[in-house]
């Protein structure tokens, strides 16, 4: 079997698909990109499918080696997402052509099912107490939401008790029998988290989440240590290489998204190093169904999972949406805010292809916002 074409699509609302042929009919799928950045990752997909194209799809780690190391310059956003996209899509070609899904492929189910969460909230949560009740209504366990929109470099008291505020009233909806997740976004720097988390504590959220922006991490242990919060990061780390430095700084959970951080190969990588610290796994994934279902196939065969991101109905999902690109969203219905064991070939969905096309002869051009304090100076987002 040999690679014959690769081809991108950029599809709204901000996501960007690899989708690889093969000289036997056999094609896999893949979702390299960076969000605001897609039509970046798109033109190193291209550059990359040169040395694809006429390949054997089966070696995946080894074109792995060759896609990540082999231009001299490696990592970063840019590159790890293209490499981790077409990634996807080796597994893709792999577990149908050997008809297994991609998890049998990595040594086989540990779980019989995925337990998810939702985000509440959107950028800059107010009252969350009816969106949580809304999705506790719909069966899911857990949820997660921002900390706060903006922060001041070192918050107000008022600042401060609207985050505890928030996340009270999400622990009350929630009761005891569930869980909600904090992320701070890198908005708030070390003195500020050290601040705040000691007054979240006794809310017993599952995780605060990025505390600080990966260039801090000499400051992670500090913050680690601040309370008895679990620490997560790495939706910003792009190989396992990064995770030491937090893993050794004592976070308790870490967080690489498959469409970033090496595809299935380097997060089955990353998770098996978290294992070693005692760290467990919680895929970063507010992207597409492609993203989904590659973080899908980890979990079930990863024994230090912990939970799974993802986007159904998340604030940024304005114009489409993850279902709007499979054939059949069945693999995607949670049942008491579980995936259940996705048995098909490959990654186990099957793209709709015509609606990807179609969606691609729109494109989009989504970029975050870019965030200011009140003095005009510029505000992490
Ligand atoms: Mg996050």
């Amino acid at each position: 079997m040999k690679i014959e074409r690769v081809e991108t699509f950029l599809v709204p609302p901000r996501w960007l698909f690899c989708r690889v042929e093969t000289d036997e009919g056999i094609v896999g799928w893949g979702e390299p990109v960076v969000e605001g950045r897609a039509e970046v990752v798109r033109a190193a997909v291209e550059v990359l499918a040169g040395y694809l194209v006429g390949e054997d799809p089966l070696r995946i780690e080894h074109h792995w080696q060759v896609l990540t190391k082999g231009g001299f310059y490696r990592g970063g956003p840019v590159l790890s997402s293209a490499v981790a996209g077409l990634d996807q899509a080796l597994w893709d070609i792999a577990g149908q052509a050997y008809g297994a899904p991609v998890h049998a492929l990595l040594g086989g189910p540990v779980r019989d099912r995925v337990r998810v969460y939702s985000w509440v909230g959107g950028d800059e949560p107010g009252e969350v107490a009816a969106e949580v009740a809304a999705q506790v209504e719909a069966g899911f366990t857990a949820v997660k939401m921002n900390a706060g929109g903006r922060l001041s470099p070192l918050p107000t008291p008022a600042e401060i008790d609207d985050v505890v505020r928030r996340l009270a009233a999400a622990r009350e909806v929630l009761g005891d029998h569930r869980d909600v997740a904090v992320d701070f976004h890198g908005r708030a720097g070390a003195a500020a988290v050290r601040r705040i988390l000691p007054e979240l504590a006794a809310l017993r959220p599952l995780f605060a989440e990025e505390p600080l922006l990966p260039e801090q991490g000499h400051a992670l242990h500090d913050v680690v240590t601040c309370s008895p919060i679990p620490i997560a990061t790495g939706e910003r780390l792009y190989g396992r290489a990064e995770f030491l430095g937090p893993l050794r700084a004592g976070v308790a959970v870490v967080q690489p998204d498959l469409s970033h951080a090496g595809g299935i190969s380097e997060v089955r990588r990353i998770a098996a190093l978290a294992e070693t610290y005692g760290a467990l796994l919680a895929p970063h994934c507010p992207l597409g169904p492609i993203a989904l279902a590659a973080s899908a196939q980890v979990a079930f065969a990863t024994p230090n999972f912990l939970i799974q991101e993802q986007s159904v109905g998340i604030h940024y999902n304005e114009e489409a949406d993850l279902l709007d690109y499979v054939v059949d969203p069945e693999p995607f219905r949670f049942v008491d805010g579980h995936l259940r064991r996705m048995d098909a070939p490959g990654l186990g969905i099957t793209v709709d292809e015509e609606a990807v096309r179609r969606a691609d002869r729109t494109g989009h051009a989504w970029r975050n916002p870019v965030w200011h304090h009140d003095d005009g100076s510029f505000a992490e987002w």
